[in-house]
């Protein structure tokens, strides 16, 4: 393994360079560099941890000598210069074996710690949201409401940012993934903000869009159609659901009410922002199970005008999805 979420799932070790070997025996190895030893012997105690300047090849290398015959390299983590250097250890001495997206199928179902975790960064982002969004005033620019976000998330306890915050006024909310800017909040416009916290290694992702002074009757409209697709999306993400046909339930509803789909419906969400299962059209992740962490995101963007997206990351149950987000999906008038 070298996608450093897989290594740090795997064997605890959260270092930013090393790679991981387990075998089918269950025993494990760990390479990373000279400034990582002593963390990497405090966070994984279990594994056998050999220092390499470049872990990957050291590590081939390693396994190698001690008589491995062929070893699993991840195909998504590893570039086409990296893949020489493997080779190079190797010395055809073992194979390398091409393994796509293993860990991550075993990262989609999260266990009670990690969704304690989830659950944890959703709180604090549920908390930044009501601390700066709802006591906006005019004049405000994006780039201080992204700044607000942001110091509030610290003081509530994350670690970090999940990722920049967006945040969108006026037209500006209909441009999906919009960097903040200095236009500042006028009366009438719409304010999307999509953010969220970082805690303990896991993400947060939360969209909410709220209107400044009393909503245009367009604008209750737009909200009341994307309110509806999305308390629908979430009443289906239920186990045995298929993420692609949950995309397409969303992009028909999107279409029949005369608009057209600009994203997918949502994503997993752990250690990762954005992992297994995609809620794409061309996702093939197979079923939700109870304990897949994911994100329903309808939006509907009206270009120049406005738009609405409204996130909420929640846990697949036996019963249904349980949204870990929790501030209000009323459309909000400041
Ligand atoms: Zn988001
Ligand atoms: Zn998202």
């Amino acid at each position: 393994m070298t996608g450093w979420e897989n290594v740090r799932y795997l064997s605890g070790f959260t270092g930013s360079n090393g790679a991981l070997f387990i075998g089918r025996d269950g025993n494990a190895r760990l390479a990373t560099d000279g400034r990582y030893l002593v963390q990497a012997a405090a966070e994984s105690p279990d594994l056998d941890v050999i220092e390499s300047r470049r872990p990957a090849p050291g590590l081939v290398a390693s396994c190698r000598d001690a008589g491995q015959s062929a070893i699993g390299i991840e195909a998504a983590h590893v570039t086409l210069a990296q893949v020489r250097g493997l080779h190079t250890a190797a010395d055809d001495g073992v194979t390398l074996v091409e393994t796509d997206g293993v860990v991550e199928a075993l990262r989609a179902v999260k266990d009670a710690e990690e969704i304690a975790a989830l659950r944890r960064a959703c709180e604090i982002t549920d908390a930044a949201f009501s601390d700066v969004v709802l006591k906006l005033s005019p004049g405000v620019t994006e780039r201080q409401v992204a700044d607000r976000l942001y110091s509030a998330m610290r003081a509530a306890g994350a670690e970090a940012a999940a990722f920049d915050p967006i945040v969108g006024f006026g037209p500006h909310s209909a441009i999906p993934h919009h960097q903040p800017t200095d236009r500042e909040l006028g009366r009438g416009d719409l304010v999307k903000t999509d953010f969220g916290a970082r805690y303990d290694g896991y993400h947060a992702d939360l969209t909410r869009t709220v209107v400044l002074g009393p909503a245009a009757h367009w604008q209750r409209e737009l909200h009341a159609q994307v309110a509806g697709i999305q308390q629908d999306c979430r009443a289906a993400a239920t186990p045995g659901a298929l993420p692609s046909q949950l995309d397409t339930q969303a992009s028909d509803a999107i279409t029949a009410a005369g608009y057209r789909p600009a994203h997918g419906l949502g994503h997993g969400v752990g250690l990762q922002i954005h992992e297994d299962p995609f809620l794409t059209p061309s996702s093939t992740a197979g079923e939700l199970a109870p304990g897949m962490v994911i994100t329903i995101e309808p939006g509907i963007y009206l270009e120049g005008r406005g738009g609405v997206r409204i996130e909420d990351t929640g846990v697949v149950t036996a019963a249904g999805f349980d949204p870990l987000t929790t501030v209000t999906r009323d459309l909000l008038e400041l």
